[in-house]
């Protein structure tokens, strides 16, 4: 891709870039505080929502086109730039009508190819500056997908923002990071600067500073951030929204290391190992489900649990692979012997229960 460099007038080069600002638009009052809260700490670019995709009807859906005078206050008093998320074609329109200078595509959008060429090409002829959010499922093809729509329209001021990954399962993070992904994306789209949400992976304001610090570890590019003149009371988001003042504490501990002599192709080598460990686990606890569905048709039709033949037959087959893949026998034996137990121990607890601890009462 032959990008241009985003470059604004007054906004430093220096990693990170930094947008910041409410998650919406509330009223008028809570926008212009939040920006000017932020303009006095160095913010250069403000973000706000006022078009709202909620997962839920009933929720706060943006105060919409309204919203838009309000930017165009907060460029006119504190000479911020501003952003805001466009999801139609109408929507692209009616911000570029109110020289909004930023538009982001949100992750329900991108991961719609109908909704992106609409966008796409709403934005022809325009050199507006478009940041696209992965898209809210783990395709990296269909983030990409995205890019190259609005590429195609002609846009050259394009960036990428990474905002995590949705998961049926919400433990630790509100999005997954996933953070393979952006990297990949990294890899094939070098020019493609990277810029993170903490905020939407987090879902948690104690989330954000070690994710901002991750992100920076990466080499991202930016980092995109959601703060409220008064979290506790926005509507939309408020427990992953920070204080201009947090935030610009956040900023300022961040450890920015110096590309030359950085360590951060490490940092992404760990990432990713850390990545195949995760995934490792996962395939250790599968194979254990299957080996326990196993235990309980051996229970149903009198199948004793070792069959040596059988193990003999798994440790023979991967012992010699492993050695055409370059891993030592032993290892893999050590692996197999350790897997093997441990799926011994699980059928046995469902062909015999133990007693509890401390025998029976
Ligand atoms: C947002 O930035 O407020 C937003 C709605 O984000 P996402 O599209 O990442 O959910
Ligand atoms: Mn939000």
């Amino acid at each position: 891709m032959d990008l241009q460099p985003l470059k604004l007038k007054g906004v430093s080069e220096e990693r990170p870039l930094l947008i910041a600002g409410p998650c919406s638009a509330e009223t008028e009052e809570q926008v212009l505080e939040s920006a000017r809260q932020l303009a006095a700490r160095g913010i250069k670019i403000f973000r706000a929502g006022i078009w709202k995709p909620r997962t839920k009807p009933g929720g706060f859906e943006g105060i919409g086109a309204e919203g838009l005078q309000w930017l165009k206050r907060v460029k006119a008093e504190t000479g911020m730039y501003v952003a805001t998320e466009v999801a139609t074609a109408k929507h692209v329109r009616e911000a570029l009508a109110n020289d909004i200078d930023i538009l982001w595509i949100g992750a329900r959008t991108s991961a719609n190819p109908f909704a992106m060429q609409e966008i796409a090409d709403a934005l022809k002829g325009t050199d507006v500056i478009v940041l696209v959010k992965n898209p809210v499922n783990p395709d990296l093809d269909l983030w990409i997908g995205a890019i190259e729509r609005i590429y195609n329209a002609g846009i050259r001021r394009l960036a990428a923002i990474h905002r995590g990954f949705s998961t049926f399962d919400k433990k630790i993070y509100r999005n997954l990071p996933h953070w393979h992904i952006p990297i990949e994306l990294r890899r094939l789209l070098p020019n493609l600067p990277i810029i993170c949400d903490p905020s939407h992976i987090g879902g948690r304001r104690e989330l954000i500073a070690p994710i901002c610090q991750q992100a920076m570890d990466l080499n991202f590019d930016g980092l995109i951030i959601e703060a409220h003149c008064n979290p506790d009371k926005a509507w939309s988001d408020a427990a992953q929204q920070i204080t201009p003042e947090v935030l610009d504490y956040i900023v300022s501990t961040l450890v920015i290391r110096d590309e030359k002599q950085s360590t951060e192709n490490l940092a992404q080598l760990r990432r990713q190992i850390d990545e195949h460990d995760e995934k490792l686990i996962e395939t250790l606890v599968a194979r254990m489900r299957v080996s326990e569905e196993i235990g309980t048709y051996k229970k149903e039709h009198n199948i004793p649990i070792l069959q040596t033949g059988r193990y003999d037959e798994i440790l023979q087959k991967y012992t010699s692979k492993a050695q055409t893949l370059g891993l030592s026998e032993d290892f893999i034996k050590t692996v197999f012997v350790a897997i093997h137990e441990e799926s011994v121990r699980h059928q046995m607890e469902i062909l015999t229960p133990q007693p509890p601890e401390g025998g029976l009462a």
